[in-house]
């Protein structure tokens, strides 16, 4: 079943014009269609009742339960070409709430604005994906942070991926073990070049858990990908 993003005003369904567009233009519902429609909370299924106008009626709320229930923050150092954009696919597939691209000392390729192209294009990748995968919810690509603002945000589990760590015995899998139910949690994945010693100390001093993500040294992307899955994984079994 076809599954778009909209609200859900007193029994219909009201779609935003790229929704629309996608549901006439692209897939070319037809009258008694049934598709699904996430509102940010629910997931309704639908029935497209006519096309012109467009009319797409409620027929119920589903039970469907596709959100985790931690709220998985990965914060990335921002990559060059396109990894960027498989950090946020992945993830996405994967349940992460929050993705924030960050600016640090071995950044390569700089972002000379907080907002710009590349990051709409990752908006697009975040909504597509969440439609593949069926979500409630879209999750959210915020504007590029620096590494200092990253390591000063809040969440109940804070996490450093640090290549410095690897084979180490404090992996990602079991400080992901310790999480419990409906706690949030950040995880900060360095950029190709890896962190500066100054940034280690940072995430030291804001009381981060130091992560080894395995015996081998990951691709920063891989890396991010790999704490999407190992996180999502957990949590559905504690969400059980
Ligand atoms: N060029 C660096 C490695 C950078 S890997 C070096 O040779 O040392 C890019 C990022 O992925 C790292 O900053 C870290 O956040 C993460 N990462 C990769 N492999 C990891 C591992 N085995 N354990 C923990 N973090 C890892």
């Amino acid at each position: 079943m076809q599954h778009y993003f909209g609200t859900i005003v007193d029994g219909h369904a009201i779609l935003d014009s790229a929704q629309r567009h996608h549901l006439l233009d692209v897939r070319r519902a037809t009258v008694g269609e049934k598709i699904e429609i996430a509102d940010g909370t629910d997931i309704f299924l639908c029935q497209v009742a006519s096309i012109d106008p467009l009319d797409v009626i409620a027929l119920e709320k589903t039970e469907f339960r596709r959100e985790l229930d931690n709220h998985i923050t990965i914060a990335f150092a921002t990559l060059k070409g396109d990894h960027n954009d498989l950090i946020v696919l992945k993830g996405t597939e994967l349940g992460v709430m929050r993705f924030i691209p960050f600016v640090c000392d071995r950044t390569v390729v700089r972002p000379k604005e907080k907002e710009d192209k590349k990051l709409l294009r990752l908006r697009k990748i975040a909504e597509e994906g969440s439609e593949q995968s069926r979500r409630t919810i879209v999750p959210v690509v915020e504007p590029y942070a620096d590494f200092k603002d990253v390591v000063e945000l809040s969440a109940d589990v804070k996490i450093f991926a640090y290549e410095g760590e690897a084979g180490n015995d404090g992996t990602l899998l079991s400080i992901a073990q310790g999480i419990a139910k409906n706690q949030s949690v950040l995880v900060v994945v360095g950029p190709e070049g890896g962190f500066s010693e100054s940034e280690v100390k940072l995430a030291e001093d804001y009381g981060f858990r130091f992560a080894s993500l395995g015996r081998r040294i990951l691709r920063a992307e891989t890396a991010a990908i790999y704490a999407s899955a190992i996180l999502s994984a957990f949590s559905e079994q504690t969400g059980q």
